[in-house]
């Protein structure tokens, strides 16, 4: 018996739950350790005390209620709230057995405190609830995966976020899978499968999704597995948020640092880009091309018409000119009026050129905008892209090369990239050294074009100076390619005098032979005209060797007009009293032309060959030069056209009355020695009258 006790007693002092003993009328007749670590009495204190002090539940006759309530029994425990010695309650469980001692029913109550288990509860609670609430709340859309039942739950937002209705979408993984991009599906489940197998700590893809109304929206998608102890996988749980406006942002702000926010087309950066691509994705197949693109006096419309008129031309043409291209080619804007296009596939020289000419005929087509009706037209450089390693830089320079050339000759063509173009370009480099032994060793010649009279059987009234320079290898140089430099440099000066020089000298010559009354038309450069010592040595070449009959005239631009028209008035009025002709050359393509005329004296308006060229076929040009033949009489002028080509040009011109004419249907521009055959040939002819 004894030894049971002991026993009894060496349990209860080791169990952790509380346990007391007490007897019918609920007086405490044990008490073990753990009792008394959760009550915070001692044993001593609450022996022969009501139970009810400790567990309130259990006062007069709450231990029949409670044996009534069929609680007393050990396996049945109920929770109440216990009283420990400071007065404070605690959540506590309870189990009630009744013994019976002889006659003498007892109780033994086991209790445990539930206070920390409460505390997790509750945060469990709690953290249950926010993540309800966060599922609720969030944008994101959640699915719970179970990989083994092959079932899936969509939160609410996911069909919401996708424009979908909720009953769409059946609770399958497929409903998710289907929708994701053909392009990002790879990805998204080689992401999925990574995580699956325990690569990753967690899933995350970012990817397209099909969207309810029929487009495309960037999402991203972060998630988890739920495994089981040996790391295989049951459930995954995933996330979907939309980017989309993130991903155009991001997209937008690459957009922009690669393409021209004026026309939408890709700039320079991008052009070079796709250079590099296409060279390194071009082996064994055909060169790819690249072209650049001049709009010719674009700055005239879009002074004469204003800056938004003009914005609407480039517009136009970034609209337009794609649809002479392939789809891989790239249209792309270089600057204001500068495109570049890049073929990457062209078999050739000349299949290349057709591309560029039906570009250039494509710009050619009349814009309407602003009321108004606009016809453009520009200059285009092309190079091959050549096998081997050619920066872009290097071949937008060739490119740009041949564009420059096509501009010289005349604008609204197209002209190829050559060796001997670079060759020329090389010279130009070295072009001032060069350009001053050229003058200096009398490699400076002089051409010599005739004027003819239109209304009097194209009968010769005299010549233009042209200027050539003879390279040591002998190649011929024309005025476009060394004058600008001559003009940069200053030069300009002393080669003009010397040409004036010598075409005067020429004159004397052939008025001596051939007794006729030429008149002789030298350019002067705007540079020129703003030299002070100009009219001195104007003077001076016309002194030498005596004035001897012919008439000499020098051809400014309206460039020089422009730029200083108070020096240019002075030097005028000065050279004009010399008796010297004073003609405007190129007429009609700077557009402020009009209201300069009557500021200057001025005896002959020279039609620029741009318009005679076009005037046959476009109306609105044919108007034009009529109406400056028409401007020129009424001043009290007369007209010269320049860049006569064709019988039907001629016939036009002589229709509007305009006197005089100058192009290749009456005479290139020859040497000299050319040009003293050519006068002997007409010799028989009567001796034409003299312009003014
Ligand atoms: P410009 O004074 O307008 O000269 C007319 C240009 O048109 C010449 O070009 C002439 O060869 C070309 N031309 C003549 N008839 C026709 C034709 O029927 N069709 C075409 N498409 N073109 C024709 P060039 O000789 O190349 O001279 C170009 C420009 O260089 C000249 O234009 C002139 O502005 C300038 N220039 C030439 N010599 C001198 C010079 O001694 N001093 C200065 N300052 N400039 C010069
Ligand atoms: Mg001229
Ligand atoms: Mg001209």
């Amino acid at each position: 018996m004894r030894n049971r006790e002991d026993r009894l007693r060496g349990i209860m002092d080791t169990v952790l739950d509380g346990i007391v003993a007490f007897n019918d009328e609920g007086i405490i007749e044990g008490f073990n350790p753990a009792a008394s670590r959760i009550s915070g009495y001692s044993a001593g204190e609450v022996m022969g005390r009501p139970v009810a002090l400790l567990l309130p539940e259990l006062d007069g006759d709450g231990i029949e209620r409670a044996m009534r309530a069929g609680r007393a029994r050990s396996d049945h425990s109920h929770e109440t709230v216990g009283r420990r010695k400071d007065g404070g309650s605690f959540p506590v469980d309870i189990a009630i057995s009744a013994l019976t001692r002889g006659t003498r029913r007892g109780f033994i109550g086991s209790f445990r405190d539930l206070t920390a288990r409460k505390a997790a509860d509750e945060a469990l609670r709690r953290s249950e609830e926010r993540y309800a609430l966060v599922a609720e709340a969030a944008n994101d859309g959640l699915l719970d995966w179970d990989i083994e039942a092959g079932t899936v739950y969509f939160s609410p937002r996911w069909p919401v976020l996708l424009g979908m209705q909720p009953d769409e979408l059946r609770p399958t993984p497929d409903e998710w899978f289907k929708r994701i991009h053909a392009d990002d599906f790879a990805r998204v489940s080689a992401d999925i499968d990574a995580h699956l197998a325990g690569e990753t700590a967690h899933f995350e893809s970012e990817y397209r999704i099909h969207h309810g109304d029929g487009g495309w929206r960037w999402v991203i998608s972060r998630g988890m597995a739920v495994r089981r102890p040996d790391g295989s996988p049951t459930r995954m749980v995933a996330s979907l948020s939309d980017v989309t406006a993130r991903k155009e942002a991001e997209q937008r702000v690459i957009h922009n640092a690669t393409h021209d926010t004026l026309t939408g087309l890709p700039n320079r950066t991008l052009l070079f880009d796709r250079i590099e691509r296409t060279q390194a994705a071009r082996a064994g197949r055909p060169r790819g091309a690249l072209m650049v693109i001049d709009v010719d006096r674009f700055k005239v419309a879009n002074e004469s018409l204003g800056h938004s008129i003009g914005d609407q031309l480039l517009v136009t043409m970034a609209r337009r000119l794609p649809k002479s291209l392939e789809a891989g080619d790239t249209l792309a804007r270089l600057s204001a009026d500068e495109f570049a296009v890049l073929l990457v596939e062209v078999d050739g020289d000349e299949a290349a050129r057709a591309v560029a000419e039906r570009l250039r005929r494509r710009i050619a087509r009349p814009i309407e905008v602003g009321g108004e009706t606009v016809v453009l037209s520009a200059s285009i450089g092309v190079v091959l892209v050549p096998p081997g390693k050619l920066r872009p830089a290097d071949l937008l320079r060739d490119a740009n090369l041949a564009m420059y050339q096509a501009k010289l000759d005349g604008g609204d063509r197209v002209r190829l990239f050559s060796e001997e173009l670079r060759q020329r370009s090389a010279f130009l480099l070295r072009s001032e050294n060069e350009l001053r032994r050229g003058i200096e060793t009398g490699r400076l010649s002089v051409h010599y074009q005739p004027l003819v009279s239109l209304q009097d059987g194209h009968l010769a009234t005299g010549f233009e100076a042209l200027a050539r320079l003879v390279l040591p290898s002998g190649d011929m140089l024309s005025p476009n390619d060394f004058i600008p430099v001559a003009e940069q440099t200053g030069l300009i000066v002393p080669l003009g005098l010397k040409v004036l020089q010598q075409a005067c000298d020429q004159l004397r010559a052939w008025h001596t032979d051939y007794g006729t009354h030429l008149t002789l038309a030298v350019n002067l450069s705007p540079r020129q005209l703003e030299d002070p010592e100009i009219v001195k040595a104007v003077a001076r070449v016309l002194e030498q060797g005596g004035h001897s009959g012919f008439r000499l005239k020098l051809e400014i631009t309206e460039g020089a007009l422009i730029n200083n028209p108070e020096v240019a008035a002075i030097q005028l009025a000065a050279i004009r009293a010399l008796g010297v002709q004073i003609c405007i050359d190129d007429f009609g393509t700077g557009h402020s032309s009009l209201a300069y005329l009557h500021r200057f004296p001025i005896d002959v308006l020279k039609i620029d060959k741009f318009f005679i060229g076009r005037m046959a076929e476009r109306p609105r040009d044919f108007e034009l030069v009529r109406g400056i033949v028409g401007l020129g009489h009424n001043l009290g002028v007369s007209v010269v056209a320049e860049g006569v080509e064709t019988k039907e040009q001629a016939d036009i011109l002589s229709g509007f009355g305009c006197e005089y004419g100058q192009g290749y249907l009456f005479g290139r521009p020859m040497s000299a020695g050319a040009t003293t055959e050519w006068l002997a040939r007409q010799r028989n002819r009567p001796v034409p009258a003299p312009v003014h």
